[in-house]
């Protein structure tokens, strides 16, 4: 068995190098998260599995772990809605449809990443949103801890809330880490959710329509 560092040595309890120009510049980027503290902890969490946070390879670990979980948490600090505001007026009242939006999310029961796209489809009442906006949505609400019900849910309730849509359908296909890399390891299992809002939701064939648009195209 090898040597751990105790607990309490001092360079787990805080001290950290002086932060070099990656970390300053990641601590401008993402001024609302702790980056020296995730450090702290990236250190403990290596320390306690039986690792040597202080060996050669692993000294860059914590800094580096620290500025990637600011970047995949940083919808925390964000309003997707913003996204949102500009819209167009527009008397289109057919379906709009937006595929394969592809995204990565952090699963916040093991803080593992969860995979996948989403496909938003909506029925117009007045206005209309660039289909790159939808994307950016897509995105804030991904880079948070998250469960992929919420996530979908969310995204449906945000196309209501702005754009007061007559209908919207959000359905939301991943792969989760936790379920293929430990526990049951089912690789390939696709977990698939959906949320079908105001027309998609009473009426069943602009729900048929939405769902053959979706998977239409696929083997
Ligand atoms: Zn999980």
């Amino acid at each position: 068995m090898s040597e751990l560092p105790p607990a309490d040595a001092g360079s787990l309890s805080g001290e950290l190098d002086e932060p070099n120009d990656a970390m300053l510049k990641a601590m401008a980027q993402y001024p609302q998260v702790d980056l020296p503290r995730i450090q702290r902890a990236v250190r403990e969490i290596l320390a306690a599995v039986g690792e040597n946070p202080d060996r050669e390879g692993l000294l860059e670990t914590p800094a580096r772990v620290a500025r990637m979980y600011a970047e995949l948490f940083s919808g925390l600090h964000e309003e997707p809605a913003e996204h949102l505001k500009k819209f167009f007026t527009e008397t289109y009242d057919e379906l709009v449809l937006v595929r394969d939006i592809s995204f990565n999310s952090m699963c916040e029961h093991h803080l593992l990443p969860f995979i996948g796209v989403a496909h938003i489809g909506y029925i117009p009442n007045g206005k209309v949103i660039g289909l790159s906006k939808l994307a950016r949505v897509v995105e804030v609400v991904s880079r948070r801890p998250q469960v992929q019900e919420r996530m979908t849910e969310t995204i449906a309730q945000l196309l209501i809330q702005e754009l007061n849509v007559k209908g919207v359908a959000v359905v939301v296909e991943a792969s989760h880490s936790c379920m293929t890399i430990r526990g049951i390891r089912k690789p390939g299992s696709l977990c698939v959710t959906s949320a079908m809002k105001g027309l998609f939701r009473s009426n069943v064939s602009s729900r048929a329509e939405v769902m053959t648009l979706i998977y239409g195209g696929r083997k």
